[in-house]
């Protein structure tokens, strides 16, 4: 590890002064720590921003506001978010291990960086990590990768749980910076590789996330978090579905789907949604929107796979929210 210094912040004003190139927050260290190990990551400064009194969970406008430091465990278990976003609470509960869903916030389960094992191998070429040096996981080991929205330049996945469900959710990130507050709407938030695949999210240097905006309950019954992995516990998502339907009797009168595991963002396809609006929900209409989802897919090497596991998980995923089944891992609280 290379030498920082560090730094550690009273109040949001403090923590973005203190921001200059080459600085870093720092919240639960769960993902930032880990890369400075492997040399991802090589902060002069750490900015460290635990102490700022943003871990809280409050109602406001007929919504919840989780403060950016309130934990993943925290969230998961707090009453409100049981009852009105149990979508929210199933996809973070399905991530990770109960030991670091204790100390991961929610603005660096955001935040946190891609899996692929070249990002992390500061000895092989990265154009995410090193701008311009290359991408070996295009025609490499690239199982785990992007199926959607992929570059030439990039094909990494983003591996949160909780931003799939955050996506469905249509949350806004509210951030603070040099340049003032501002929300974003979280289809927003994070970025596709595109040219620039060093940037995951359209976050201006030195803006510090300070909460993310629920808006009114909508799917509190009729929802799903469905993951799919290598292993049934403490492994990222291959694909993940978070979907929620508001029916109107057997009819869908609202559809929100997204993807995990599959693209460099949680993947939204607006078309798919619209498509179930108005349709019975019936497993012919959640076929027809998951075949337009996947029509687009463009696979690796390695992970044609993908294409049929995202088809067959959306297919599943919108059956069990359109029966209001719970998912299997949605109680995991050890006492
Ligand atoms: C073994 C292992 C398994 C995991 N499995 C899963 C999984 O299955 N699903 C899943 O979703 N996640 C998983 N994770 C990831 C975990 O959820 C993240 O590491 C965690 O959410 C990051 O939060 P943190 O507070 O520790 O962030 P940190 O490590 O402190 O920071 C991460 C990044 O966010 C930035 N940051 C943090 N807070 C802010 C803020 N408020 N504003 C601006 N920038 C900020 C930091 O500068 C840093 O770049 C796993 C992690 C590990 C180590
Ligand atoms: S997919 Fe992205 S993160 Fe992985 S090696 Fe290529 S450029 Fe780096």
């Amino acid at each position: 590890m290379n030498r920082f210094d560090y730094v550690r912040a009273g109040t949001v004003a403090e923590a973005v002064q203190a921001y200059g190139a080459g600085a870093r927050f720092i919240a639960g260290g769960t993902n930032l720590i880990d890369l400075m190990k492997y040399e991802v990551e090589k902060p002069d400064r750490l900015i460290d921003i635990t102490r700022l009194p943003l871990d809280g969970i409050e109602e406001q406008g007929g919504g919840l506001r989780l403060g950016a430091l309130a934990t993943n465990a925290k969230v998961a278990y707090d009453d409100r978010v049981a009852a009105h976003y149990p979508l929210l609470r199933n996809a973070i509960l399905a991530g990770a291990s109960a030991q670091l869903r204790n100390a991961a916030s929610t603005g660096g389960n955001l935040l946190q960086r891609t899996r692929c094992y070249y990002f992390y191998d500061a000895g092989t070429p990265c154009n995410k990590r090193e701008p311009g040096s290359g991408c070996p996981a295009i025609g490499g080991v690239n199982r785990i990768h992007a199926i959607f929205g992929a570059s030439d330049a990039c094909i990494a996945t983003h591996p949160s749980d909780m931003c799939v469900a955050l996506a469905a959710l249509e949350a806004v990130v509210r951030v603070s910076g040099p340049g003032g507050d501002r929300a974003i709407p979280f289809s927003e938030f994070h970025r596709l590789p595109g040219d620039n695949p060093e940037k995951d999210t359209n976050l201006a240097p030195g803006e510090i996330v300070v909460s993310v905006d629920l808006p009114e309950s909508r799917f509190p019954q009729t929802y799903t978090y469905l993951k799919l992995r290598d292993r049934l516990s403490y492994a990222f998502a291959l694909v993940s579905v978070a979907a929620g339907l508001e029916l109107d009797g057997d009819t869908i009168k609202t559809a929100r789907l997204a993807l995990g595991g599959v693209a460099h963002k949680p993947w939204r396809n607006r078309e798919a949604e619209a498509l179930l609006e108005g349709k019975p929900a019936t497993v012919e209409s959640f076929r027809e929107a998951a075949d337009l989802i996947v029509a687009e897919a463009k696979p690796q090497s390695e992970n044609v796979f993908k294409i049929e596991l995202a088809r067959r998980a959306i297919v599943r995923g919108l059956e069990q929210a359109a029966a209001g089944t719970p998912q299997s891992l949605s109680d995991k609280r050890i006492q």
